[in-house]
C-alpha cells in the first residue's frame, strides 16, 4: 500500500496544472481503491463553498457547478467537522443532499475525508460506492493518509493555480510567509536556482525560440566534448566495459535522442533550462519505475548529463550584462548567502523564500543589510514569477504578484512614511540612550554579516556586542591561517576602538555550513555546533584565539564570548586553551592584556547553572534567538512551526526576567544579543527586567533608542510584571500593542493591518 500512495503522490506532484493533478487524484485513487467514484471538492473562500472540481464516476458536466456550504450535504459536513465521514447507506444519513446533475442518487455507501493543510480546510476527498459497502478501517486509513500527503501537494498547486487562472482581480495574487526582515518595496521578482538543479529551474516563456534552440544545441556539444575527453583520459585506467559507458552517455545526447525531445518541449513554448529539465526529469522519472535495477540506474545517469548541460545553459545566462531589474525582488527556493551575493548591492531591494524562517542566518544577514525580507513561502509557485512586478511588505509577511493599481498606490504611501519617520528618527540618533528618568541603557551592534559603516556607527554606540567570526570562515575555500584572522580582527577592533568588541568564536553547524568542513547531521540543531565544534578541533580553536589576541595588541578592546555553553567543563576547557594560546604569544614577546571572557546564555541548561558559570567567566550575553528555540523545543528556520516561535512566549520571559535578576545577585554583567533586542518591544522588557545592555543590526537602532529615550525605568519594570502575568504570546504581543499606543509609541512598531488593530 505504501508504494501505491507514494506513487500516487509523485505522480500527482509530476502534474504540470492544477486541473491535471486533481484528475490524476481522483482517477488513481478510484483504482486503488477498487471504488466507482472518486471526487475531490475543494474550499473557494470567495464564495465560502466547497465545489466540486474533479470527479471520475460523477456525471462530468457537474464539475464546477455542484457546490455546498460547509455543513451543508454529507461533503460539507465533513469539511465542517473535518473529520472523516463512513456511511454504509449513505441516502438515509439526515445530512444526505441529492445533486441530479451528479447523478448520485445510484450510489449508495459514501466515505470523505478532509484536505487540510496547516490548519486550512483545502477541500474535501470522497469516494462513494453503487452497491452498499462498509468501507473498512484500511480503506479510511488509506484514504486519509492520502489526504494528509496531499495536502501540501495540493497547497502548492492551488498556489500555482492562481497564478495561472483568471481570477476576480485578474493577475493578481497574495501569498503570505514568515515576516523576516522590515521594510517595504515596490520592485520586480528574479528568481535564481541553485546552480545546475533540475528540481528548480523556473518555468519561462521564451522570447526567440530560434536562440533557445541554438544555445541548447551548443551546450550540449560542450558536454558531449567533455564526456569524449573524460573517456579519453580514463581510456587507459578503467574497464573497457565501464569505458562504454561514455560512449552511451554521449549516444543519449546525440541529437536523435534527448536533444530533438527538448528541442520539441522549446518549440511549445518553452526555455530550453525548462525544457530541458522537464525532459529529463519525465525519462528520469520513467527510468525509476521500471521493474529493472540497470535500466533504474540509469534514470540518475540521465539526470547527471540533464545537471552537466543545464549547467552550461545557466553560465552563459549569467554572463548577460543588466540581468537584475533595478528594483530587484530576489525569489529563490532556498536563498543562500552567495546568492545574495550574486546581485549589485544597489539593485538588490527584497527577498524572498520557500525555505528558511525569522532567525535563520539568511533573515540576520537581511535585517544587518537593512533588506525587506520574507522567507518560509511554503506555498510560492516559483515558475512564472520571474519578471512579474511584485509589493514585498517585510513587516505583515506578505508578497503581492502583479499588484493592482490601488495597491500600488496604498504601498507609495506606505513608503513615503516610514522613509519620512526614518529621517525624523535620524536626527535622534547622536543623543544618548537613557530613559527620561535617567537610567542609561548602553545600546551595542551586532557585525560581522555585512560590511558595517563604522565610521557613522561609532558615536551613536557603546561598542560590538557581538562580532560573528563564522562569515570570514564562510567565504574562504579553507580554515582561514592564523594572520588571515588577525588582519580581519585587527580591522574589527582598530575600527571601534576604544569601544569594546566581544568577539565570539566561530559558531558553526546548525544552519551555518561551511563549504570545505560539511556536517550532515539529522538534528543540526541539536548536534554539533558552535563550542562543541571547536573543542573537538582544538587546532582550530587555538589559531582562533591566537589570531583575536595577537590583533588586540596595544588597543586592549577584545572580549572573547564562547557560544552554545551547555556544561560548565566546556569553558573550563576553552579557558584552558586561552590561557596557552595567551602563554604561548607572550613568549614570543607579545604583551597583550587578558582580554574578558564571557559565555552565551542560550543553552537552557545554563539558566541553571549560573552561579558555577559565574565564578569562571566575566559576563553572559544572552542569545535569545537559539534560547528561544530550545526552551520552546522550536526549530528556528522551520516555517512550519515558525508561528510558535516567539520570543514573547510567557515561558521565554519569566527565563530572561528570572536570568536578568540570578546575574545582578551575582554582580555577573548580563546582556542580550539576540534579535529580541533589537525589537522595541522586546528592547523595553529587557530593561525593566535589568539587563546592562543590548547588542543589535545597526538598522534597529533608531527604533530602539527612540523606544528608550520615551518610556521612564519604572514604566518598563512595570511592563514587564504586567506580561509576565499573561498567558500566551498572543496576549502579550497585544498588550505591548497597546501599551506603545498609550504612550503614542505605535509608529515605532511595524505597520500592520487594520483589522489586526
Ligand atoms: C542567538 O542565538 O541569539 C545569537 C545571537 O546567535 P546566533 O543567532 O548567531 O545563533
Ligand atoms: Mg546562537
Amino acid at each position: 500500500m505504501l508504494d501505491v500512495l507514494r506513487r500516487i503522490v509523485q505522480e500527482v506532484n509530476g502534474a504540470r496544472s492544477l486541473d491535471a493533478a486533481l484528475a490524476t487524484m481522483v482517477r488513481r485513487i478510484r483504482k486503488a481503491m477498487h471504488t466507482d467514484v472518486c471526487s475531490i471538492y475543494l474550499f473557494d473562500a470567495a464564495q465560502d463553498r466547497l465545489v466540486l472540481m474533479n470527479t471520475i464516476g460523477l456525471r462530468s458536466q457537474a464539475v464546477g457547478h455542484v457546490s455546498l456550504r460547509l455543513g451543508e450535504g454529507l461533503v460539507g459536513l465533513v469539511g465542517q467537522r473535518e473529520e472523516p465521514l463512513n456511511l454504509e447507506d449513505a441516502p438515509s444519513h439526515p445530512g444526505f443532499r441529492y445533486f441530479e446533475e451528479t447523478g448520485e442518487e445510484r450510489f449508495s455507501s459514501f466515505l470523505g475525508v478532509p484536505v487540510i493543510h496547516q490548519r486550512r480546510t483545502l477541500g474535501v476527498l470522497v469516494v462513494q460506492q453503487q452497491e452498499k459497502r462498509r468501507y473498512d478501517e484500511g480503506d479510511e486509513a488509506f484514504l486519509v493518509t492520502m489526504a494528509a500527503q496531499l495536502a501540501g501537494v495540493l497547497a502548492h498547486a492551488l498556489a500555482t493555480g492562481t497564478l495561472n487562472r483568471p481570477t476576480r482581480t485578474p493577475g493578481m495574487a497574495t501569498f503570505t510567509g514568515v515576516a523576516a526582515s522590515p521594510g517595504m518595496v515596490i520592485g520586480e521578482a528574479r528568481v535564481i536556482a541553485p546552480p545546475a538543479d533540475l528540481d528548480s529551474v523556473p518555468d519561462l516563456v521564451p522570447t526567440d525560440i530560434e536562440y533557445e534552440i541554438r544555445r541548447l544545441g551548443e551546450a550540449i556539444e560542450r558536454v558531449r566534448g567533455e564526456i569524449r575527453a573524460a573517456g579519453a583520459r580514463l581510456s587507459s585506467r578503467i574497464p573497457s566495459q565501464e569505458l562504454a559507458l561514455f560512449d552511451v552517455y554521449e549516444q543519449m545526447l546525440a541529437d536523435a535522442a534527448l536533444g530533438q525531445e527538448v528541442e520539441k518541449r522549446i518549440r511549445e513554448g518553452q526555455w530550453a533550462p525548462g525544457a530541458l529539465a522537464d525532459v529529463v526529469r519525465r525519462h528520469a522519472q520513467y527510468l525509476e519505475r521500471v521493474d529493472d535495477d540497470y535500466l533504474r540506474e540509469r534514470a540518475a545517469d540521465v539526470r547527471d548529463l540533464g545537471r552537466r548541460v543545464l549547467a552550461h545553459l545557466q553560465q552563459e545566462a549569467s554572463d548577460g550584462p543588466g540581468e537584475y531589474p533595478e528594483q530587484c525582488i530576489l525569489v529563490g527556493d532556498e536563498l543562500s548567502v552567495t546568492m545574495l551575493g550574486e546581485v549589485p548591492r544597489e539593485r538588490l531591494a527584497g527577498l524572498v523564500s520557500l525555505k528558511g524562517s525569522s532567525t535563520s542566518h539568511v533573515a540576520i544577514l537581511a535585517r544587518a543589510m537593512g533588506i525587506p525580507t520574507v522567507l518560509g513561502m511554503v506555498d510560492l509557485p516559483l515558475p512564472r514569477l520571474n519578471g512579474a512586478p511584485v509589493i514585498l511588505d517585510g513587516h505583515r509577511g506578505r508578497l503581492f504578484v502583479r499588484p493592482e493599481e490601488d495597491l500600488v498606490g496604498h504601498y507609495r504611501k506606505l513608503i513615503d512614511e516610514e522613509r519620512a519617520l526614518a529621517e525624523v528618527l535620524e536626527h535622534e540618533q547622536h543623543l544618548p540612550s537613557v530613559t527620561p528618568d535617567g537610567h542609561a541603557m548602553p545600546l551595542m551592534v551586532n557585525t560581522g554579516l555585512a560590511v558595517d559603516a563604522v565610521a557613522s556607527l561609532k558615536p551613536r554606540i557603546a561598542g560590538v556586542g557581538l562580532y560573528r567570526t563564522e562569515v570570514p570562515f564562510m567565504i574562504t575555500e579553507r580554515f582561514p591561517g592564523e594572520q588571515e584572522q588577525s588582519r580581519l580582527y585587527r580591522d574589527q577592533l582598530e575600527g571601534f576602538a576604544p569601544l569594546p568588541v566581544v568577539m565570539r568564536t566561530l559558531d558553526i553547524g546548525g544552519d551555518k555550513d561551511l563549504p570545505y568542513f560539511p556536517i550532515h547531521e539529522a538534528n543540526p540543531f541539536l548536534g554539533w555546533r558552535g563550542i562543541r565544534v571547536t573543542l573537538d578541533h582544538p587546532e582550530v580553536l587555538m589559531v582562533q584565539l591566537r589570531a583575536m589576541l595577537r590583533a588586540s595588541v596595544g588597543l586592549d578592546n577584545l572580549r572573547i564570548m564562547l557560544p552554545m555553553i551547555t556544561n560548565v567543563d566546556e569553558v573550563d576547557t576553552a579557558l584552558r586553551l586561552l590561557e596557552r594560546a595567551h602563554k604561548e604569544l607572550s613568549e614570543e614577546g607579545l604583551s597583550i592584556r587578558r582580554p574578558e571572557v564571557g559565555v552565551m546564555i542560550e543553552v537552557p541548561a545554563t539558566l541553571y547553572q549560573l552561579s558555577a558559570l559565574a565564578e569562571r567567566v566575566d559576563f553572559f550575553s544572552v542569545g535569545s534567538n537559539d534560547l528561544t528555540q530550545y526552551l520552546l523545543a522550536v526549530d528556528r528556520n522551520n516555517p512550519r512551526v515558525a508561528e510558535l516561535y516567539d520570543a514573547c512566549h510567557p515561558a521565554v520571559l519569566s527565563a530572561l526576567a528570572q536570568l536578568a535578576a540570578e546575574s545582578r545577585r551575582l554582580a555577573m554583567p548580563a546582556t542580550v544579543c539576540g534579535e529580541l533586542a533589537g525589537d522595541p518591544c522586546g528592547a523595553l522588557l529587557l530593561t525593566g527586567m535589568g539587563f546592562v545592555g543590548l547588542s543589535m543590526n545597526a538598522p534597529s537602532l533608531p527604533r530602539v533608542r527612540a523606544a528608550i529615550r520615551r518610556v521612564s525605568l519604572s514604566d518598563a519594570q512595570a511592563l514587564v510584571d504586567e506580561t509576565l502575568g499573561l498567558p500566551t504570546a498572543r496576549a502579550v504581543r497585544a498588550h505591548l500593542v497597546e501599551r506603545f499606543a498609550q504612550w503614542q509609541l505605535t509608529h515605532l512598531l511595524p505597520p500592520r493591518d487594520e483589522q489586526e488593530r
